[in-house]
């Protein structure tokens, strides 16, 4: 469920005609809501209750700081992937003892800042990076708290690119070899083994993935504390996936995920952390833009709209399905049309839907893409020196936009053109 509903014929964001956003702030845009945000948020605290934990939340999927801080005063923590990630959460008032640093690229440098400016713990990834971590540490004199990514070696049985469970993807430790990287882990004095994480994939949309890789993790779990290791604190990633198209069954809940955590893990007496991103913010959020041409194709009709793959990329990057609403609620009964939906990008790659059943639409009318919240504005680009779209959080009645989009000046001025030339 989301808060973004027909009223009296038009769309609206909660309590905000999105006709009245695109007024004031131009489209295209990305607008979210704050009660759907906080409200899935929940769903995930409450699916864990009765269990030591912290969601914390994948805040590379939707990174704006009014989001973050959302979640934060709510009690959220955050998992953050890169120095900027950990700036953007310190920022957003988000305390680092509530702050888990994933990724298998971590620079010194950015251990350096995470381990200065406060860190729950780190999700280690590999040999090399412990090292590096161990002498970070102890040149700063701290003492690194770390779980260690297993790699579970189970299918997550979803799209290629956002696999991260299988042998062959760049994440974590074999899970084979845990038991020899533990033992180095524990001889380094600059770090505090204290778990175990793991994390298979995005947009799973079957609880099995889940099931097969925490099996494993509660047996490593026993393993491990039998070897002298004090394992109190299991992180078990994100991935929870969310209903792209109303039409397809739904996904598992997150109370149903809760019970499968509990079920599996339970019994071992483990502070639980999960690490949900998309299930968070993608359906908290919409990207909303303006139909430019309706084209005349030879075989078809194209809907030419003003956003573009640069501003949402799933569905060239993912081959990703987003409902693609008109902002004018249409009349019940209503002929539909069929329309190739493209953006003014010069790539045929920039297509948002093909042979797509809309109701009639019109040069200047406002479409809504759905479930755009989450892997949408952060993975934006200026690609065709087409600005940043803004984002807009809406909030009740009320609402403000919470990264403005630059202007053409803002854009340009950022390149310099050396003295010599
Ligand atoms: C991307 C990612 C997540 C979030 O995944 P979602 O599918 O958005 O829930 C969580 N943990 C790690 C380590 C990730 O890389």
């Amino acid at each position: 469920m989301d808060h973004f509903l027909y009223k009296n014929g038009a769309l609206h964001a909660e309590d905000v005609p999105v006709a009245e956003i695109a007024a004031a702030v131009g489209t295209p845009f990305y607008v979210y809501s704050t009660a759907t945000l906080l409200r899935h948020f929940k769903l995930f605290d409450d699916a864990l209750e009765g269990m030591d934990h912290l969601v914390c939340y994948a805040m590379k999927a939707a990174s704006n700081q009014a989001i973050l801080k959302t979640l934060g005063d709510a009690g959220a923590g955050m998992d953050v992937v890169s120095g900027g990630e950990y700036m953007r959460a310190k920022a957003a008032g988000v305390p680092g003892d509530r702050i888990v640093f994933s990724g298998v690229g971590k620079t010194a440098d950015e251990i350096r800042l995470a381990l200065t400016g406060g860190i729950r713990q780190f999700n280690v990834e590999s040999e090399p990076e412990m090292q590096v971590l161990n002498a970070v540490a102890l040149e700063l004199g701290v003492v690194a708290p770390i779980t260690i990514r297993v790699n579970p070696d189970v299918d997550a049985k979803t799209h290629a690119k956002i696999a991260t469970g299988k042998s062959e993807n760049k994440f974590g430790i074999p899970i084979s070899r845990a038991h020899e990287v533990y033992a180095m882990a524990g001889a380094m004095k600059g770090l505090d083994v204290i778990g175990i994480d793991v994390h298979i994939g995005s947009q799973l949309t079957d609880l099995a993935p889940f099931e097969a890789a925490y099996n494993k993790v509660a047996e490593l779990t026993e393993e491990l504390r039998a070897q002298g290791h004090n394992i109190k604190r299991l992180d078990l990633g994100g991935g929870l996936g969310i209903p792209y198209e109303r039409s397809n069954e739904a996904p598992p809940l997150p109370s149903d995920y809760g019970a499968l955590v509990k079920r599996t893990l339970g019994h071992l007496g483990c502070e639980i952390e999960i690490e949900p991103g998309r299930l968070i913010a993608g359906n908290a959020g919409l990207m909303v833009s303006e139909v430019i041409y309706v084209k005349e194709g030879e075989d078809r009709e194209f809907l030419i709209i003003d956003g573009a793959m640069n501003d949402l990329i799933r569905p060239a990057m993912y081959d990703a399905h987003h409902d693609i609403v008109p902002v004018v609620e249409p009349a019940a009964g209503i002929e539909m049309a069929k329309y190739d939906v493209v953006g003014p990008v010069c790539e045929s790659g920039d297509t948002f839907a093909k042979h797509r059943e809309m109701a009639p639409m019109k040069s200047g009318d406002l479409v809504a893409f759905r479930s755009a919240g989450a892997y949408g504005a952060v993975m934006a680009s200026e690609y065709n020196s087409r600005p940043l779209i803004p984002e807009v959080l809406v909030n009740g009645d009320q609402f403000a936009v919470i990264r403005a989009r630059p202007t053409f000046d803002e854009m340009i001025n950022r390149d310099t053109i050396p003295e010599w030339l």
